[in-house]
């Protein structure tokens, strides 16, 4: 009698451990770190033609312990239109944000309102830049606009408040306060997000002697002069060489410094601006020098930012959250770093379609391993949802990455990608959409001042330097790109959309 209801009461603790031990399991928290305008070749664990001039340790350790998506393609390569496909898993047209001049209309549905309904709390800190108020956070502490550099002005949870010091490490420290300060008891969803490497581009104190004795190489496109496509990419304006201004270039400066800031900052530039005026130079010569100006720039910013990836993951490692914790690198969009002769992005060429994605999950990612299906910002959101094990609405236009990470891409898994970029005329870029499979890619050029397709096999030519649109030997790809375009702006819901 004794020994059988030992037992049993051995069986019910045994059952009770098992139920405290499942309802005690918490999703694992979302360490979602976002910049702004990073191209993928300034990352080394992407192994680009700056790799080995510009390391950036931290980001390729996530990349050493979790996946890198060579891949990830965005849908609209612009700044605020691609935060607000990440956070509602949707197109700009369906959306809203078609542009960076419209205000995000924060009362729809959004992954941010979704995970807390699943019992997460949510955070934003850093860049925003969707103009409205944040929605569906617990906290927000987010720049106003593009924000600066230097001493922001970080508006949390409806105050302005204002910081001194580089905005890249204040964002990151205002990102560790919250972890310290938030309930211990619910994952968390933290999206951590950079302004830079968003021009224009000044570099932290620490930094500014980095490269300057060095040569950037040049990449081989520097002085593209379009022939081969349409009209579209001549009529530009975001030329390395004609382009950039004073604040791009270092002769202004954005940020309002302190003057101790202004003593070093300017104590840098100012001799190397003079020595340059000095010298003169005109043409390629002048081109060449602001390519140097600009990427050194651009890679200084970008190392302030992987020294803070550093903090972030250091703090998980010494918390003991890193176990359950997926982080997932990522950028708005890929950046021009002087092919073509070009800054900024918009493009649905190769540099500006690519966005950098990188994620670690512990226990489910095999480490070190590339993905090269088509990805993309339009997944993100129900990822996140998918890894919070949410329920994924039926209108948001994604695929969840999940079994992707697990190693395990589904037979049906996307084989093309649809992209539309709307903001006609900034930096000279035209309203243009179009499909790729990652081998062929077809752009069209709808405006009636252009009307023009462009095609291009990127196995031959991944500079996309000449459009075979019209070339005999690829009639029947394009006539099947085509049909594959129709289906996905149908799909979409885009094909009867009216641009405003
Ligand atoms: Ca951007």
């Amino acid at each position: 009698m004794k020994s059988v209801s030992l037992q049993k009461l051995v069986t019910v603790l045994i059952l009770m451990s098992g139920m405290t031990h499942a309802t005690n399991e918490k999703p694992p928290n979302i360490l979602f770190i976002f910049t702004d305008d990073h191209a993928l070749n300034a990352i080394s664990a992407y192994e680009g033609p700056l790799a080995k001039i510009a390391p950036t340790p931290h980001l390729d350790r996530i990349a050493r312990e979790g996946m890198l998506f060579k891949h990830c393609l965005v849908s609209n390569s612009i700044c605020a239109p691609s935060r607000a496909v990440v956070l509602t898993g949707k197109y700009s047209h369906l959306n809203g944000q078609l542009t960076n001049k419209d205000m995000f209309d924060g009362s729809q549905q959004t992954v941010s309102k979704l995970l807390k309904k699943a019992g997460y709390q949510t955070a934003i800190v850093g860049k925003w830049h969707l103009k409205s108020t944040p929605t569906g956070f617990d906290h927000f502490e987010v720049l106003k606009g593009q924000g600066q550099y230097y001493n922001p002005l970080l508006f949390t949870n409806g105050k302005n408040v204002k910081h001194t010091g580089y905005t890249t490490d204040i964002i990151t420290d205002q990102s560790l306060k919250w972890l310290e300060t938030r309930n211990a008891d619910k994952p968390f969803f933290l999206m951590t997000q950079h302004k830079a490497p968003h021009g224009r581009w000044e570099p932290a104190l620490r930094h500014l002697e980095v490269f300057e004795d060095m040569e950037i190489p040049e990449p081989p496109t520097l002085f593209d002069n379009y022939d081969g496509r349409t009209t579209a990419p001549a009529q530009h304006k975001m030329g390395i060489a004609d382009h950039m201004g004073p604040h791009r270039l270092m002769f202004q400066y954005s940020s309002k410094f302190t003057p101790e800031q202004f003593k070093i900052f300017d104590g840098h530039f100012r001799p190397l601006n003079d020595a340059f005026e000095k010298l003169n130079l005109q043409g390629k010569a002048r081109t060449r020098w602001n390519y140097q100006r600009y990427i050194k720039n651009y890679l200084r910013c970008v190392k302030a930012v992987d020294e803070n990836v550093g903090r972030l993951l250091e703090y998980l490692d010494d918390n003991g959250l890193a176990n359950n914790t997926v982080v997932i690198y990522s950028s708005d969009q890929g950046f021009w770093l002087g092919e073509h002769g070009w800054f900024d992005k918009r493009w649905m060429y190769e540099e500006s379609l690519h966005t950098p994605l990188i994620v670690r999950w512990p226990g489910q990612i095999q480490p070190d391993t590339t993905n090269t299906d088509l990805v993309s910002n339009l997944d993100f959101a129900q990822t996140f949802l998918d890894i919070a094990g949410a329920r994924q609405p039926g209108d948001m236009q994604g695929l969840a990455l999940t079994p992707l990470l697990r190693g395990k891409t589904p037979a049906n898994w996307r084989k093309t990608h649809y992209y539309h970029y709307y903001e006609a005329g900034g930096h000279g870029v035209p309203v243009h959409y179009g499909v790729t499979d990652g081998r062929h890619k077809l752009i069209r050029f709808p405006d009636d001042t252009l009307d023009a397709w462009e095609f291009f096999d990127l196995k031959k030519d991944p500079n996309e330097m000449q459009s075979r649109y019209g070339d005999p030997q690829y009639t029947r790809t394009i006539a099947a790109l085509k049909e594959e375009l129709n289906r996905l702006r149908k799909q979409y819901q885009v094909e009867n959309f009216e641009n405003p």
